[in-house]
């Protein structure tokens, strides 16, 4: 699964010189030391995971060098999550438009992520296997964290000077009913409510029916309903150059260890030892009820560094100023929130279920080499008559022109109608 695999050229391509000269330029703000750990503790082998540290933005340049870390946590059967796993990567690549530079690839990943997990998600049902998944992708680039997921594999920060953070929301129905849940799953004939037993008691945590899923969004459930969406919440943080390590887990961790515990209980130790740690102290605390993964990332300052452990604060703001103004559009209201966690700069953040906000307006880089315009989830090249744009018909279609990218095959409209509860109307817009 090398990067660039599958990848067809696309406008507006740069010279390869002129990539390797700005990450030569890139390069005198020196990158981090990456060291992970594994460990893992199986009951019913569905949990799955990918670790992959050596992909490269500029193909052959090892100085462009990133890493993904991912956890899959399946139900109903493992395929979901094996599938996901083969091809997840992959799909997030194909989303992303060549020739960018480092700052613009950073940029471009969370749509990429986007249209990454959908497309994943649209693949696997059409296979025609009822599992599911839960799935958090991290991609680490220098200093820069990226966490796209859905369900409640959890990925959290222990900064550099004792701060955690979460950097995934659990996507589950009994703790955080998302705006729309209920509409969308009662617009599809669904419900949702807790399991009753006999005697009318109703136990347990609130679940989607048919189907009894707690989760409000995965990869697969084809069986449940399309109202389970795999538009996953993304994040992007910067670390201060004190580094930090982000703990990646299934959920068979965090319902024996809440953030604080888990972060608390391996500090000190080095990236393996830290990982073993978390599941044996999840095993002590609540036995092995659920496949137990964990992940822990070290994000650690190159050695030789002589660097201040602070940038002058002043040149930090405006570079960030400068980066978040060019970076994303007006439909990303987080977004625009300019915030600081501790000495962690939060660089991006959006969780909306509603694809048309997730692609945005931004109409560049969907022609392809052809000249034509192609689907903004599944990259296929689309016939003049045949794009759909994103924006037409929709909720927000008032406030965008339906005849703007990005663009949907006919395939991927009918996706976003079902996952927002609407039955598919078959009837074209453009
Ligand atoms: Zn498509």
């Amino acid at each position: 699964m090398a990067s660039g695999v599958g990848r067809r050229p696309r406008g507006n391509l740069v010279p390869l010189a002129a990539l390797i000269s700005r990450e030569m330029r890139n390069e005198k703000m020196e990158k981090p030391t990456v060291r992970h750990g594994y460990a893992a503790q199986s009951r019913k082998g569905e949990d799955y995971f990918l670790i992959k540290t050596d992909c490269q933005r500029v193909p052959g340049n090892s100085s462009s060098t990133y890493s993904v870390f991912a956890i899959f946590d399946g139900h109903n059967g493992n395929a979901a999550a094996i599938f996901t796993r083969e091809n997840l990567l992959n799909h997030v690549l194909g989303a992303l438009p060549r020739g960018l530079g480092w700052e613009e690839w950073l940029q471009a990943l969370p749509r990429a992520l986007v249209a990454g997990f959908v497309k994943t998600d649209k693949e696997f049902q059409s296979r025609g296997e009822t599992s599911g998944t839960t799935a958090t992708f991290v991609i680490v680039d220098g200093w820069t964290v990226t966490v796209a997921s859905v369900g409640d594999t959890r990925c959290i920060l222990d900064a550099q000077g004792g701060a955690i953070s979460t950097l995934t929301v659990d996507h589950r129905l009994e703790e955080n009913m998302e705006e729309y849940v209920r509409e969308r799953v009662t617009a599809s004939g669904g419900e949702v409510g807790r399991l009753s037993i006999v005697g009318g008691a109703e136990i347990g945590p609130l679940r989607c029916w048919p189907g009894g899923l707690c989760l409000s969004r995965s990869i697969g459930d084809m069986d449940v309903g399309e109202f389970i969406v795999p538009i996953p919440y993304v994040k992007q943080v910067k670390l201060s150059n004190a580094g930090g390590r982000l703990i990646i887990a299934s959920d068979g961790i965090w319902d024996a260890l809440s953030s604080e515990m888990a972060a608390k209980h391996c500090r000190g130790l080095p990236a393996e030892l830290a990982a073993r740690q978390v599941v044996k102290e999840a095993l002590r605390t609540r036995g092995l009820k659920d496949d137990t993964t964990c992940i822990v990332v070290d994000i650690i300052p190159p050695e030789n560094s002589t660097q201040p452990s602070t940038p002058p604060k002043k040149q930090n703001k405006l570079r960030t100023l400068l980066f978040r103004k060019k970076s994303h559009d007006s439909s990303n209201k987080l977004s625009k929130k300019l915030s600081a966690v501790g000495i962690v700069e939060e660089l991006f953040e959006e969780g909306s279920a509603m694809l048309a906000e997730r692609l945005g307006n931004d109409d560049s880089n969907m022609h392809s080499a052809s000249g034509l315009f192609t689907c903004a989830v599944c990259q296929v090249d689309l016939a003049p008559s045949e794009g759909i744009s994103v924006h037409a018909g929709g909720i927000f279609s008032t406030s965008s022109k339906p005849w703007q990218g990005p663009f949907l095959c006919s395939d991927c409209r009918n996706k976003k109608d079902a996952m927002e509860g609407k039955r598919s109307s078959g009837v074209k817009v453009a």
